[in-house]
C-alpha cells in the first residue's frame, strides 16, 4: 500500500467492493485485516439504508469479516436523519423504509408518525405497499417536506437489479410535484456528514469504491482522494467517459495492499 494511504482515514463502499450478493469480493477480509493490525481508520460508507448498524455488523461477519464494530458504519439513512436534524426543528416523520432508517430517525429525535408528518423520508423498503406509497404521497401534497436518502436508480442484486430507491423517490416527486433534497453519496451533504460523524477533514480521507458516479464522483467532485477498484460497476476503461477521474485504480483489492 502506497505509504500516504496509511496516513488516511478509509471510507470504504461495501456493495461491490467488499461483497457481491452473499459472497466477499477477493482481497476485501485481507484489506480490512490489514487496516485493522496497523491500526489504520476505516468506515464503512454506503448509501443502503436499510439495515441497522447491528445489522451491518452481522453481515458483514457472516460473510467472514472480523472485528468489525458497530460505529464503523455510516449509512444514508444516518447521514439523511443529522442532516435533516441540523437544518430544521420540526421532527414529525413518516417514513418508507426499512430498519436502518427507523434507527437513524429515532437517534436522532424523530417521532414517527401515521399523519401530519413534518418529512417523509425514502429510503428503500422491500415490503411496502401501493398503499403506502399513496399515503406518503397524501402527506407530500398536504406540505410534508420529501427526503429520499439515495438517488441510486438500481440496486445490485447478486448477478441481476432491482428498482433502487432513487427511482421511488422519482415516483413520489412526480406525483408530488416536489423535489427531493439530493443526499447521498455522490452528493455534498453525505460527505458533510460523514466528516462530522468522523471527526476528520476532507485532507484526512481516502475513499475506495467500485462505482465512478458514486463513490469516485463522490470523491473527486469534493476534493477527497479516491481509488476505484474494478471487483464491481466500473472498469479503467469506463473512466474515459466522465470529467472526473479516480487518483488511482486497481484491478482487485490485493494490487490496493501492493503497491508501494
Ligand atoms: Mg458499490
Amino acid at each position: 500500500m502506497k505509504e500516504r494511504w496509511k496516513h488516511k482515514t478509509w471510507l470504504i463502499d461495501l456493495d461491490g467492493t467488499m461483497y457481491r450478493g452473499k459472497k466477499q469480493i477477493p482481497g476485501a477480509i485481507e484489506l480490512i485485516s490489514y487496516l485493522q493490525k496497523e491500526k489504520i481508520p476505516y468506515c464503512f460508507v454506503t448509501n443502503n439504508a436499510m439495515r441497522t448498524k447491528k445489522q451491518n455488523v452481522a453481515h458483514m461477519e457472516a460473510l467472514g469479516f472480523h472485528g468489525i464494530k458497530e460505529d464503523e458504519f455510516f449509512t444514508s439513512a444516518m447521514a439523511a436523519a443529522r442532516y435533516v436534524a441540523r437544518m430544521s426543528d420540526r421532527r414529525n416523520a413518516y417514513y418508507i423504509g426499512e430498519d436502518g432508517l427507523r434507527e437513524a430517525l429515532l437517534e436522532n429525535g424523530f417521532t414517527i408518525v401515521d399523519d401530519h408528518s413534518d418529512f417523509v423520508f425514502v429510503g428503500l423498503s422491500r415490503s411496502k405497499t401501493y398503499m403506502d406509497y399513496s399515503k406518503a404521497f397524501e402527506q407530500l401534497w398536504n406540505g410534508a417536506k420529501l427526503i429520499g436518502t439515495n438517488c441510486d436508480r438500481r440496486l445490485a442484486d447478486g448477478d441481476h437489479f432491482l428498482i433502487g430507491n432513487g427511482s421511488i423517490v422519482e415516483m413520489l416527486a412526480y406525483a408530488s410535484e416536489q423535489e427531493s433534497l439530493k443526499l447521498g453519496k455522490p452528493y455534498a451533504p453525505m460527505l458533510e456528514e460523514t466528516l462530522a460523524y468522523l471527526n476528520k477533514q476532507k485532507e484526512d480521507c481516502i475513499i475506495l469504491g467500485d462505482n465512478m458516479e458514486t463513490d469516485i464522483a463522490f470523491g473527486a467532485l469534493h476534493g477527497v482522494e479516491t481509488i476505484l477498484v474494478e471487483s464491481g460497476v466500473h472498469t479503467a476503461a469506463d473512466c474515459a467517459r466522465y470529467a472526473f477521474a479516480p487518483s488511482a485504480c486497481y484491478h482487485d483489492l490485493f494490487a490496493c495492499m501492493d503497491d508501494e
